[in-house]
């Protein structure tokens, strides 16, 4: 087997660049190793350049399609650009590469792009510290653009989601009659929204409609971000070109008006309350069960009340992630 590199040599090769050690300190990022949380945290330092892009939808949607052709019209555009693709359902971990997208053949061959899918399926306390590692990996691997695609339902892929500068809605034609966004709860969290399938008899009906109800909530003023609607169709490959220009106008929009440490400071709020969750859920699962076992007891004898017991419980939970961190 080959000898392991250590992760700050693998940091100092993402900060050049290095594919491979971009892919491999994501590996050790994902699984969650402790060895590589330094290496993690110097990186940090060097991150707030990329554009992190989320882009969500129902299934179906037209999702990874249109990632596809977005990331050739950033690349055409001379940018480097990054695609984190959260499948809920993959049984991959760990870096699967898209075998099954044919269409991103010719990307995954392109040293300015990097493709990774990550599986949230078993995941431990969700996926939204993994891709967010992932995501600062990438950045600091000198990537313009970051592409974090996800399925939007439940709560796990819309704190992902939210976890972007800019949010972007897939919505597929026949809005109408059956509206996606809506019912899957993700029409407002969308700064562009995408009418994907543009090549279809019925895409200006639901143009029209996204943008009609788009109206009733559009905030006023001046500096008011209006959030487009933009047809693309990867069959005539037409619309991507708007699609980047819309995203470089959002980020543009962001540094004027000062929103972007708005959400720099969601984004923060959602990373740090996410690792303390996925501690003390690792902590609970490695606090020794005999001195829960023996609260519990004292709890059922009414010699400690469940208020107290949970005081104590965090407190073992704490020790316990002390020592792992003194461990490190
Ligand atoms: P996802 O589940 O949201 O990632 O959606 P996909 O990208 O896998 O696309 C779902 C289906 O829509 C596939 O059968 C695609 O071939 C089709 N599709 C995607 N984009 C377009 C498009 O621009 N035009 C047409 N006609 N079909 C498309």
């Amino acid at each position: 087997m080959a000898e392991r590199i250590a992760s700050e040599v693998l940091a100092e090769r993402v900060r050049g660049g290095d594919p491979r050690a971009i892919a491999r300190l994501i590996t050790r990022a994902e699984s969650g190793e402790s060895e590589c949380r330094h290496a993690l945290a110097a990186l940090y330092r060097d991150t707030g350049r990329a554009h992190v892009v989320g882009i969500t939808g129902v299934p179906g949607a037209g999702k990874s399609t249109l990632v596809s052709e977005l990331a050739r019209t950033v690349r055409a555009d001379g940018r480097r650009v990054a695609v984190i693709a959260i499948d809920p359902s993959s049984p991959f971990t760990g870096g699967a590469i898209l075998g099954d997208r044919i269409r991103m053949s010719d990307l995954v061959s392109d040293p300015g792009v990097f493709i990774r899918s990550m599986a949230t399926r078993g995941a431990l306390g969700g996926l939204a510290r993994p891709a967010l590692d992932a995501v600062d990996v990438l950045d600091a691997g000198g990537f313009d653009l970051v592409l974090v695609e996800t399925v939007g339902v439940g709560q796990d892929e819309v704190d992902v989601v939210r976890a972007a500068h800019t949010t972007v809605v897939v919505n597929a034609p026949g809005l109408g009659d059956d509206i996606q966004a809506i019912k899957a709860g993700i029409l407002e969290i969308a700064d562009i929204h995408v009418v994907s399938k543009a090549d279809r008899a019925d895409a200006n009906r639901t143009v029209r409609e996204l943008k009609s109800m788009l109206m009733m909530s559009m905030p006023e003023g001046p500096e008011a971000w209006q959030v487009p609607v933009v047809p693309t169709s990867a069959e005539t490959v037409t619309g991507f070109g708007e699609l980047l220009a819309a995203l470089d106008r959002h980020r543009e929009h962001l540094y004027r008006t000062g929103e972007i440490e708005t959400r720099r400071r969601r984004i923060a709020s959602t990373r740090v309350v996410k690792i303390a969750e996925e501690m003390v859920r690792e902590g609970f699962l490695k606090a020794r069960r005999e001195r829960i076992e023996a609260m519990l007891e004292r709890v059922v004898a009414r010699e400690l009340d469940p208020h107290g017991a949970a005081l104590e419980l965090l407190d073992t939970v704490k020790e316990r992630i002390r020592d792992d961190e003194q461990a490190v």
